[in-house]
């Protein structure tokens, strides 16, 4: 049985109710979550305004760089353990499962290092004066978070919050929260004061909302769905709470004729089958120059026809999506296909030793599918790639850009005036060129533009935003 963890202790939600835990590789339950509610999230926020009061608004930005550097080595310490975890929580393959777990170390080691680097600016003013600015916390600080990358999205968005001196209050997706209970323990062990990490798990209409409701929450980063996140901000504005959004994407991957395609292809095949295509920023588009549009058609085809999908402990190319309704999900979208006319090229194995239980999917790759059906607009949230032709550069950026989200574009090409030329074009918060971010890029700053949110998480510039501005006018002479 998991507990709620705030002022560092494990402790029952005061609903007295809980959630089943399932795995995602066999469908089955195996271990329950709090089901918490609003009177949860009132005792986390007040731990943590206590804490911030009494202990972390006096804790040296040094100081706090050392407990988050002593994190990172305890959680890498930890990995497999946590990888572990999260392979049976989320039916990551152990691949993706340990880089998971390493990413989170490698987010708090960078954020450790930023602390002392944060620092506000004196400005030239009249005569007789004096100007600076502070970057001041917001305090308490909320984070929903959804189960793709529970670690990967806890490091991003914890880690800043931390780094910049807030104390936060955590509520993980209902599928995925055995990771983050579990980290907050080992924030414990390595000295973080009681209050300053809290999680409390629960359904998003309830805890979710609660939290986002909470007077006592002075900023909210939230990662997950479009829909959601115009609740969150609904939520937010009537308070003037500022929000941090990062939603989803249908990002596009533009493949000129001149590109290097012994590169593009894995590439471009794992940007879509990583974590069973549950990837915020997977490349769920291919545009392909007409000119070789199908030789590589058929070169991706025979890639995916070599894909194994399985259980997350067998480590094969893809393990299970997160739960049945995604699955569903994923089928009626490749059913709309069906009806649609729309041509499959080709599609992975689900291999013998899958339960039947299990949530899998084969990876699928669908060709010219046209530009405004639903599968070339919306986020399917699974392995599924849709290709679709363009004629020249204007084409491919109008295809790019064609869609409401605008996260992350790859474009492949030799010719180095292109690169520039599409990039500045392209609508989006990311463009990879001649790779697909690759390592996961900690030290990049990552964020959407138009329905793909709003504000940046990672890299430094993650910190500004968990910051608010003091502007300090000295008259002196
Ligand atoms: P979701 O929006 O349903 O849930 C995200 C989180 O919000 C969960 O913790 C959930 O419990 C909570 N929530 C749900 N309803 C709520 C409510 N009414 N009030 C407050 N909280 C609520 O999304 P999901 O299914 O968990 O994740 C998939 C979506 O997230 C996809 O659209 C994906 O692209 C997006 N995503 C984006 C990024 C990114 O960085 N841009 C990263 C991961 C996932």
């Amino acid at each position: 049985m998991q507990l709620n963890f705030i002022a560092n202790a494990s402790m029952a939600s005061a609903s007295g109710r809980t959630l089943a835990v399932l795995d995602p590789s066999d469908g089955q339950p195996f271990d329950e979550l709090q089901r918490s509610n609003a009177q949860d999230i009132d005792q986390a926020v007040h731990a943590a305004r206590q804490c911030f009061d009494a202990v972390w608004l006096k804790t040296s930005a040094a100081e706090r760089g050392r407990l988050l550097m002593r994190l990172s080595h305890k959680v890498a310490e930890h990995a497999e353990e946590l990888a572990a975890i999260e392979q049976r929580d989320c039916g990551k393959p152990t691949k993706q499962a340990r880089a998971d777990a390493l990413a989170l170390a490698r987010y708090f080691e960078f954020y450790a290092g930023a602390c002392d680097k944060l620092h506000g600016e004196t400005l030239p003013y009249q005569d007789g004066y004096s100007v600076l600015t502070w970057r001041e916390p917001h305090g308490v600080t909320g984070h929903i978070v959804p189960w793709n990358y529970p670690m990967q999205i806890f490091g991003r968005s914890v880690g800043g919050a931390l780094a910049a001196g807030n104390v936060c209050v955590v509520k993980p997706a209902e599928d995925a929260c055995l990771s983050l209970l579990r980290v907050a323990q080992l924030a414990a062990e390595v000295g973080f004061p009681a209050g300053a990490i809290n999680i409390v798990t629960g359904y998003g209409h309830e805890v979710g909302d609660a939290l986002a409701r909470h007077p006592g929450i002075q900023h909210i980063s939230f990662t997950g769905s479009p829909g959601v996140g115009t609740l969150i901000q609904q939520v937010a504005a009537e308070r003037h709470c500022p929000v941090t959004l990062e939603l989803g994407g249908k990002s596009p991957q533009i493949i000129f004729a001149d590109a290097d395609l012994n590169a593009a292809v894995p590439v471009v095949v794992n940007a879509i089958v990583q974590n069973a295509g549950q990837t915020c920023s997977a490349g769920a588009r291919v545009l392909i120059d007409s000119l070789i549009y199908e030789p590589l058609l058929e070169r991706l085809g025979q890639a995916f026809e070599q894909l194994r999908v399985g259980p997350a402990a067998l480590d094969l190319d893809v393990g299970p999506l997160i739960r049945q309704s995604q699955q569903q999900r994923v089928w009626d979208f490749l059913s709309d296909a069906q009806v649609a006319g729309i041509p499959m090229v080709a599609q992975g194995q689900i291999v013998d030793e899958a339960p039947e239980s299990g949530f899998y999917q084969a990876p699928t790759l669908l060709r010219d599918v046209p530009v405004d059906h639903r599968l070339a607009q919306e986020e399917i949230f699974g392995p599924v790639l849709c290709a679709m032709a363009f004629e020249d550069e204007d084409h491919a950026v109008a295809l790019a850009n064609a869609t409401r989200f605008g996260l992350v574009a790859g474009v492949w090409t030799r010719d180095g005036a292109r690169q520039f030329r599409v990039a500045k074009r392209l609508h989006s918060g990311q463009v990879f060129i001649n790779n697909y971010g690759a390592g996961g890029g900690v030290e990049l700053p990552f964020g959407g533009v138009k329905s793909s949110g709003y504000g940046r998480e990672k890299g430094f510039e993650a910190l500004y935003g968990f910051t608010t501005l003091k502007t300090v006018a000295i008259r002196h002479g």
